[in-house]
């Protein structure tokens, strides 16, 4: 059996296990120490944004982010729909309403015409939400302009969901500094890794504070252990951080590597019919880039002649890891009572999309596997051409 291919597995760099070995010889195995501030103010640079609090994952940070914005029992967010389930629980363990938002189809991401538009008419309505959690899908930017003039308008919060898009940016700037709070994760899966883990950024100084103070069980800054508040246990432990040091150096790298094997795959499968690849936007600027955490195709089950389930489960017969889309949330059985803005064009990328082997650490053997799957999996209905072929093979 050939070996396994998976869908974006851990790439570990030079320096992560250096650093790992300083906390042990430092004794810093805590979920405090030099590794845990040194990766914040790291962050922070690379994103270019005055605060970043780390923390035990990405789930961990969006809570952080609800409850240290106030955001409660009575209060509605709207988040995007399409995403992963993670985007929308932490709005369940605050007690308040998640409603789901539509995609656009030149982002994949909430549809900021539509959002827009329902704010408006949730105005008039006096049901406006407390925040707004938008999510870069795959590592691709929202279009931030209208959707931040939008909640700003309104005087909604705004929370960037940028789990998959550490490296991407919209028009210069970093995904994830464009609200209120954004946050990335740093889980086994994504861009870079620390095995588990979160960053929650914000350029607002209170918000951190508040988050590092309720991440450490709120305890008030007396000798004994006084509590005024409910607190957590977030934080990042000083081990994984100093993974998170080494992965951090590596980013560019990891986002160049994911861009290649994106441009390979569109070299190896353009040509296939009802095949079609994740756009990336641009929004008109040359500033603009998508860290292509995954390659996503979309299929038309017509024209390519197969759907993408029969597609993951001929990769899966080869040992190659591939993923459906997103099941959109307001699909979910979890969400089934919640309130929906639209939602047809997310269920649309759910029925045709598929997540391709997408790993920094892919190699060219790897992905030309997969593609050879990917094209023999293509199985077009017989187009006037082929029958003339075949009228004049059985006439021979
Ligand atoms: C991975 C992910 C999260 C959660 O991050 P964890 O670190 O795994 O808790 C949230 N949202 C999206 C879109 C994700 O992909």
């Amino acid at each position: 059996m050939t070996a396994r291919i998976f869908l974006s597995p851990p790439h570990l760099g030079d320096d992560e296990l250096a650093l790992v070995t300083e906390a042990f010889r430092t004794n810093w195995i805590a979920p405090v120490g030099p590794h845990v501030d040194a990766f914040e103010r790291e962050i922070a640079a690379y994103v270019d944004t005055p605060h970043a609090v780390a923390l035990s994952s990405g789930t961990a940070a969006l809570h952080m982010a609800l409850v240290a914005l106030g955001i409660g029992e009575g209060d509605a967010v709207w988040v995007s729909t399409l995403t992963f389930a993670a985007s929308a629980f932490p709005i369940r363990y605050v007690g308040a309403t998640p409603v789901f938002v539509d995609s656009a189809r030149d982002t994949w991401n909430m549809d900021p015409a539509l959002l827009a538009e329902a704010l408006d008419d949730a105005a008039m309505r006096e049901t406006l939400p407390r925040a707004v959690v938008v999510v870069h899908l795959y590592g691709q930017c929202a279009d931030m302009d209208p959707i931040v003039e939008a909640c700003a308008r309104h005087g909604v919060l705004l929370i960037e969901d940028a789990a998959e898009a550490l490296g991407a940016k919209y028009k210069g700037r970093a995904a994830g500094t464009f609200g209120d709070v954004g946050f990335y994760s740093f889980n086994g899966n994504k861009i870079i890794t620390t095995s588990g883990g979160g960053m929650l950024v914000t350029r607002h100084d209170d918000v951190a504070t508040r988050v590092r103070y309720l991440a450490t069980q709120a305890r008030e800054p007396v000798s004994h252990y006084e509590h005024a508040h409910i607190g957590y246990n977030y934080r990042l432990s000083n081990v994984l951080a100093g993974i998170g040091r080494g992965q951090l150096r590596v980013l560019e790298q990891r986002v160049a590597s994911r861009r290649a094997v994106f441009a390979r795959y569109v070299d190896g499968l353009r040509d296939l019919p009802g095949l079609s690849f994740m756009p990336e936007a641009t929004f008109d600027s040359d500033e603009s880039r998508a860290n292509r955490w995954l390659t996503v195709i979309t299929l038309d089950r017509h024209d390519f002649g197969s759907d993408p389930e029969t597609v993951r489960l001929a990769l899966e017969a080869l040992n190659i890891e591939s993923r459906p889309v997103w099941k959109p949330m307001h699909q979910q059985p979890v969400f089934r009572r919640g309130d929906s803005i639209g939602g047809s064009i997310a269920d649309d990328l759910f029925a045709h999309g598929l997540c391709l082997p997408s790993g920094s650490s892919l190699t060219t053997a790897d992905q030309d596997r997969v593609i050879a799957a990917v094209r023999a999996a293509c199985r077009p209905p017989l187009t006037a051409s082929h029958r003339t072929e075949q009228g004049e093979l059985s006439a021979v």
